[in-house]
């Protein structure tokens, strides 16, 4: 895919919108009214993610919205030069950021299912664990894990494109602190509310056992339903790593060695040096062609582990195909030598590109150009060859 010998400014040349570009993981709608401008953007299509309670709804109503009619769409996305109708996406999950808000009842049986206390749930989801009342009384009631499931189980059902995400495991971030009286009156309404809206950071962050339990039974889900993921990661990659990698024990790809393929390709009359065996030929275990319990396919978004960790990612015998989506934001902000030696190390049908905004727009549109520019310069890709694969990349991860 590289193209060396036409490696310029890429900066210089007008930017091939028409070729479509497509954002792997935004979330307009923290920004309400901002979803408007959807319909006059230059990027073809969002995928949004839904972070917590009060966002799944707007995804779904703009989902409805924008939904993609055409049934053939998945077969159509398969050729590589068929252009989009302007669309959304729509991922329904729970961020790490909100699992606090969610207690476990799984494990319970129906007739036993008690709330538990409000105060008793944060004190033993939250570390270190909270003293202070005033802060755990401002935080919402919580909800049993099995009713966000059903809910996010309806809400894939009704769009048989969607993802499930935001989803994942963040060690470093701690939750806001309680609005002040006097601020709350005054917060911005057309922000979805959740979210941060600058307010002070306490030192409570959410238990790790707890976030990967609430990334493990969506990630269930997801398999179940046979929908890609989109996965946030922060100061965490070691254990977001273990947790995907034991939705697919016992159904890695074996690889033949050298030897087994010639023995085998002999025994099929098939010529020394022709083609080569097919990795999933065989697993180690669970022969059935029915659900696998892992995702089919991954997105990493925002990706900011290093090359060694990406690397034990790409082996061939794991099952699921594994993306790793990159943005100005996070990534590219600073042009860091290691997110270039990470991009570089990413084979070039793996790569997604995102804005990561909380607002739809012309920021996003410049956000979404700005990453492709930076990639496309890192990886020595024309900005036609490099949009063309940016765009194939995030069909076949979306749609199969
Ligand atoms: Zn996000």
């Amino acid at each position: 895919m590289a193209d060396p010998e036409s490696k310029q400014d890429s900066t210089q040349e007008p930017f091939p919108w028409q070729l479509g570009v497509f954002d792997a993981h935004c979330h307009p709608t923290d920004t309400f009214a901002s979803l408007d401008h959807i319909p006059h953007m230059k990027a073809g299509a969002l995928t949004i993610m839904a972070s917590r309670g009060q966002d799944q709804d707007l995804v779904r109503q703009f989902a409805v919205k924008y939904r993609i009619e055409d049934e053939n769409l998945a077969s159509l996305c398969k050729q590589e030069d068929v252009n989009l109708p302007k669309c959304i996406v729509p991922a329904f999950g729970w961020h790490p950021w909100f699992s606090h808000q969610i207690f476990d009842d799984t494990n319970s049986v129906v007739s036993d299912i008690r709330k538990p206390d409000a105060m008793q749930h944060y004190m033993s989801v939250l570390t270190p664990t909270p003293d202070d009342h005033d802060f755990i009384s401002s935080l919402p009631e919580p909800k049993p894990l099995s009713e966000l499931l059903a809910h996010l189980r309806e809400n894939l059902e009704e769009f048989p494109y969607a993802l499930v995400g935001e989803i994942g495991i963040d060690r470093s971030f701690r939750l806001p602190m309680h609005w002040a009286y006097d601020k709350q009156a005054n917060r911005d309404a057309s922000l979805t509310p959740g979210g941060r809206e600058g307010r002070q950071l306490s030192t409570y962050r959410v238990q790790v056992g707890h976030q990967r339990k609430v990334l493990q039974t969506q990630l269930n889900l997801a398999a179940k339903l046979k929908r890609p993921v989109s996965v946030h990661g922060v100061a965490a990659h070691g254990i977001v790593q273990e947790t995907l990698e034991e939705t697919w024990k016992g159904y890695e790809r074996r690889i033949p060695s050298k030897r087994q393929s010639r023995q085998s390709s002999k025994a099929a009359g098939v010529p020394e040096n022709g083609m080569a065996s097919q990795p999933d030929n065989g697993k180690l275990k669970h022969q059935t062609t029915g659900t696998k319990p892992y995702p089919p396919r991954i997105c990493l978004h925002s990706y900011s582990g290093p090359v060694d960790t990406l690397k034990r990612y790409l082996v061939p015998s794991i099952p699921a195909t594994i993306y790793f989506s990159f943005s100005c934001l996070v990534n590219l902000s600073s042009r860091t030598d290691k997110a270039v030696a990470v991009i570089k190390a990413v084979p070039d049908d793996r790569i997604l590109v995102e804005s990561d905004l909380h607002s739809a727009g012309d920021k996003m549109d410049q956000l979404l150009e700005e990453v492709i520019r930076s990639v496309c310069k890192i990886k020595g890709w024309t900005l036609t060859a490099g949009v063309n694969q940016l765009a194939a990349n995030w069909k076949r991860f979306v749609f199969g």
